[in-house]
């Protein structure tokens, strides 16, 4: 039940990639409390990943575990269609899966840029690729990417990762383009500094530096980033597409 005593998400099935911490996990918890069935993908952490499942159930929300690896192209269309079979329908995509793997250019090994590029910009191409398929068919769907602040304004250290934010952004718009016409929309969150065990793995001076830069004085919560998910996969949304959302407290505006 959400804030306005209505479930807007009942009925429908939403798939979350990467939701057994962070993000992700915020994300499947606030759409099964809007009513949603959640699948809660995982790749490795069985066990974060029951608990996510666990904490949704006991809020009264409704969810399965979803293991596959995004950036395995057959995994990842089997898993989403699978999904989307047992459920009659998938609603709602998620694409939060993504690693950082951070080092300046001069040193970037070249099976880092394949890996980071397998999976932040292939996994969302697969799921997306396997998703479109069903909500086609349905006339009816909602693809959420996360991006990250970064793919706008650049990041020394991060050329990689920037890179394959930047080119998430580049597909929501175009994949938002071919399928409006069917009823579904795609758009991009692009979150600043948000506090999960991502940013956690940054230094303390690397985090205070990074807070001298955001006008609103913290990193955000995950919850806040869950939040704008909610939003966009709303029905109420369906006039928004191929947009980036921004949830980065002033970082860049
Ligand atoms: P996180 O590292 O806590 O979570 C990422 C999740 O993705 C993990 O559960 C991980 O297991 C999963 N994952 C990684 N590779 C996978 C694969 N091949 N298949 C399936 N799952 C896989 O990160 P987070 O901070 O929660 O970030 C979530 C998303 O938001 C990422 O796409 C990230 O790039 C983006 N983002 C995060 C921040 C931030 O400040 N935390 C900022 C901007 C963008």
């Amino acid at each position: 039940m959400n804030e306005t005593g209505t479930n807007s998400l009942e009925g429908q099935s939403a798939l979350v990639t990467g939701a057994s911490r962070g993000i992700g996990r915020a994300i499947a918890l606030h759409l099964a409390s809007l009513g949603a069935h959640v699948g809660v993908n995982f790749v490795a952490n069985e066990e974060a990943a029951s608990a996510t499942l666990a904490d949704l159930t006991s809020r009264g929300g409704s969810g399965e575990l979803l293991r596959f690896d995004v950036s395995d192209p057959e995994a990842a269309s089997n898993g989403v269609r699978g999904f989307a079979k047992s459920r009659g329908a998938l609603d709602i995509l998620v694409n939060n899966a993504g690693l950082t793997i951070d080092g300046l250019v001069l040193r970037y090994k070249p099976e880092d840029w394949e890996r980071i590029v397998n999976v932040n910009l292939g996994g969302a191409f697969h799921c997306a690729r396997a998703a479109a398929r069903s909500m086609v068919r349905a006339r009816y769907g909602r693809i959420i990417n996360l991006s990250s602040v970064v793919a706008s304004m650049g990041n020394p250290g991060q050329v990689a990762y920037a890179s394959t934010k930047a080119g998430l952004e580049g597909m929501t718009r175009s994949l938002a383009l071919e399928l409006a016409q069917r009823g579904i929309t795609v758009n991009s969150i692009a979150p600043g500094m948000i506090d999960t065990e991502m940013t956690e793995a940054l230094s303390e001076d690397v985090r205070a530096a990074y807070l001298t830069g955001i006008p609103a004085g913290r990193l955000g919560s995950a919850d806040e980033v869950a939040f704008v998910a909610g939003f966009l996969a709303s029905r109420e949304a369906g006039y928004i597409t191929g947009q980036v959302l921004a949830v980065n407290g002033g970082m860049y505006v």
